[in-house]
């Protein structure tokens, strides 16, 4: 007989969270899949052999949110450092601090205007777009005005998207905030930091609390594993977090996705870059942000991160449009890209014990914390029922 009650396929945030709470809450014995060799998924992290810096390897990840449930959910697994972002972007050879705030603006436009003139300013120059704004362009022009726009998002948007501004959604851009005060945190949210230990331990951690009635196989793929496919041929609740374009074999088209590449260099000095985050905003340099790794975690003061360390690690992101074989990273969501998920959508109706979820299975841009809360939710609302009748 069948000694699983639950697949999984994928171990990143939404897998290991339904996994950990099948077995912790329901004594369910569950098979976790995972194609790569690491848990994690997308927000894995690994300690440079040379340097020692813990370094993100599929791009930085920084934990945020003003969700209760979820904050009070990871804490069970992890502590989190103090760790507060600051994004700072080059345009023409300057330097600005990010996100559009008070002092982006007064240096932009080498002035001391007050908040209150700044807004005067601002609302002057966005009263071009007169309609409701539908997609990203609009709603950015509609938020800052055109002169902020075309400078800091214009061309970033246009490299990281390989996708006109006017085609992709507006929610992309209200990610980030626009200040009129001289705050630059990049994130509002009530609770902000990074596992003390690292992502690796955050995770495997989570993977501890379970291990006894969970089976886990790495590098393996889900489409290549025959006894899975056979489980859930067989009816046996998978929760599927691959791209759900993928599990329908494409038949309605692929969803565009986007890409990144992640050059890695070791560079011999102590500090490269001065801070955590810089973006580019104009074409001139070709990728869109450089990370220095080192500065995520001030507390630490062994191996590289001591000050008088010549090390330090940089990864500079460099985006493109998903081909076969490459990571899918980011949904694009252009108009075209929904009405072809809705048809997915619909497909999976048909297929009661299959549950999409996660940024993959229901191609969706969430960030660490709404994925958390997704999966917690799906929990509660769809797998616990499933075993209830
Ligand atoms: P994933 O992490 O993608 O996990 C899915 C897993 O499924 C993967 O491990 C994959 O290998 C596995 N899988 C897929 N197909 C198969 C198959 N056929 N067989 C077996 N296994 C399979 N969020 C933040 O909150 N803060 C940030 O700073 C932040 N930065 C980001 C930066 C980048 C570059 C990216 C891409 C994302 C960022 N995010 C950030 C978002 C964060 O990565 C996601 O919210 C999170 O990873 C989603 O988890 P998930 O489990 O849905 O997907
Ligand atoms: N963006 C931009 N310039 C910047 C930073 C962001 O144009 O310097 C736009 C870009 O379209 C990006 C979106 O704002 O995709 C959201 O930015 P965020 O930093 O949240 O993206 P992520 O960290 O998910 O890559």
């Amino acid at each position: 007989m069948n000694q699983y009650d639950a697949i999984i396929v994928g171990a990143g945030i939404f897998g290991l969270t339904i996994a950990e709470r099948l077995v912790n809450c329901l004594n369910k014995k569950v098979l976790l899949i995972e194609k790569r060799p690491h848990i994690g998924g997308n927000c894995f992290s690994i300690i440079d052999p040379d340097t020692k810096i813990e370094c993100h390897k599929y791009g930085a990840h920084i934990f945020h949110t003003s969700n209760e449930e979820v904050w009070k959910y990871v804490n069970k697994f992890s502590e989190f450092t103090n760790y507060q972002h600051r994004v700072y972007t080059t345009h023409k050879g300057e330097v600005y601090p990010l996100p559009i705030n008070l002092g982006t603006i007064n240096q932009f436009f080498h002035a001391c205007y007050s908040p209150d003139e700044a807004k005067r300013l601002l609302q002057k120059q966005a009263s071009i777009i007169q309609a409701q704004p539908n997609n990203l362009k609009d709603k950015g022009i509609s938020l800052i005005g055109q002169p902020l726009f075309e400078a800091f998002f214009m061309n970033y948007t246009s490299k990281q998207w390989q996708t006109p501004a006017e085609q992709l959604p507006p929610q992309i851009i209200t990610r980030l905030p626009v200040r009129y005060n001289y705050n630059n945190r990049y994130f509002s949210d009530t609770y902000e930091g990074l596992p003390i230990s690292g992502y690796y331990i955050f995770f495997q951690k989570m993977l501890d609390s379970c291990k006894k009635n969970l089976t886990l196989k790495l590098n393996t793929d889900y489409f290549a594993d025959d006894e899975a496919k056979k489980l859930t041929n067989e009816g046996v609740l998978t929760i599927f977090t691959g791209p759900i374009d993928q599990f329908f074999k494409y038949k309605y088209g692929h969803l565009k996705w986007r890409t990144v590449e992640f050059k890695k260099a070791v560079i011999q000095t102590n500090d490269f870059q001065g801070c955590s985050v810089m973006n580019y905003a104009d074409l001139k340099q070709p990728y869109t942000r450089i990370i220095e790794f080192k500065h995520f975690h001030p507390e630490r003061n062994n191996d590289s991160y001591n000050p008088n360390s010549k090390k330090t690690i940089i990864f500079k992101e460099f985006s493109k449009t998903w081909q076969p074989g490459d990571e899918p990273y980011y949904p694009v969501r252009t108009q075209k890209d929904v009405t072809t998920y809705h048809k997915y959508q619909k497909e999976s109706a048909k297929h009661p014990n299959i549950i999409f979820g996660g940024r993959l299975g229901e191609y969706a841009y969430y960030d660490m914390d709404a994925t958390f809360a997704r999966a917690l939710q799906t929990f509660q609302n769809t797998v616990t029922p499933h075993f209830k009748n």
